[in-house]
């Protein structure tokens, strides 16, 4: 879970605005039951289209993307649709999430669960454990959130990212043995070249913490938390200031992103 905006707001108001006559006497008619559904297909598509551009396509509670594992992407009611004829339509009231986050929230008191639109940081609320890769709460809004969406944001895709990442660092572990043996040479030419590579692939790892892809937060916290990672970082650091400056940049505005970690 990473922090989002709402940006679209005021486009979705004047929309609301035009739209809402027809939107209630659509819903009164499905509360009659004279209508199977709770909107038209044509006014779900167009929420949708707002609501998934704040969150970059992606479940706004665990941050898969439909082909993710998670099922197409729904209109999600914090307070639920029983619950509150008045906020069926409030934007404030609204995030895109999975097929299964929805599904399992279902008409659960949501009251206290985490808000992606109104948290800056997840670090107080949800910490990742390195042993099991499984998400659990640390605040009591976090406990929350875990106890009603674990299913989901526990799902078996997150060990897809930790192999990714344990194939990579150990890969770069590989690139460091390289520059142990260029030190050992003593050739200088050749360390700088290795010094290049190695910025280049921490470089490029960083960067793979996109908040457009999925799973940003895990993805995030997984690698800004690892030791060799960190040890490589170390070794550009102690090589070349200008390199890890550079790193340092990258890495003061990706931890955003981060959760807090848990060793056993
Ligand atoms: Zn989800």
């Amino acid at each position: 879970m990473i922090a989002l905006q709402k940006e679209k707001i005021a486009d979705y108001n004047a929309w609301l605005n035009n739209t809402k006559d027809q939107l209630n006497e659509h819903f009164e008619n499905y509360l009659h039951k004279k209508k199977k559904d709770w909107i038209t297909q044509a006014n779900r598509e167009k929420i949708q289209s707002f609501l998934f551009a704040t969150s970059f396509g992606k479940c706004a509670y665990c941050e898969r993307k439909p082909n993710d594992g998670g099922g197409y992407l729904e209109i999600e009611h914090i307070v639920p649709k029983s619950k509150n004829k008045n906020l069926v339509f409030s934007f404030e009231n609204l995030l895109p999430s999975c097929k299964q986050c929805n599904t399992i929230k279902g008409n659960k008191d949501s009251n206290g669960i985490l808000n992606p639109y109104n948290e800056k940081s997840f670090k107080v609320h949800l910490e990742l454990d390195f042993q099991t890769m499984k998400i659990s709460g640390l605040s009591e809004n976090g406990k929350k959130t875990i106890d009603i969406l674990n299913l989901s944001l526990n799902a078996k895709d997150f060990r897809l990212d930790e192999k990714y990442f344990k194939g990579a660092i150990h890969y770069r572990v590989k690139i460091k043995e390289d520059i142990d043996k260029a030190l050992i040479i003593k050739k200088k030419h050749k360390e700088n070249q290795t010094i290049d590579c190695l910025f280049d692939e921490i470089v490029a790892l960083l960067e793979r913490i996109d908040v457009k892809s999925a799973n940003t937060s895990t993805y995030a916290t997984y690698l800004l938390n690892n030791q060799t990672f960190n040890e490589l970082i170390d070794f550009v650091k102690s090589k070349d200031e200008g390199k890890f400056l550079e790193i340092d940049k990258l890495l003061k505005e990706k931890s955003k992103y981060s959760i807090a970690i848990k060793f056993k």
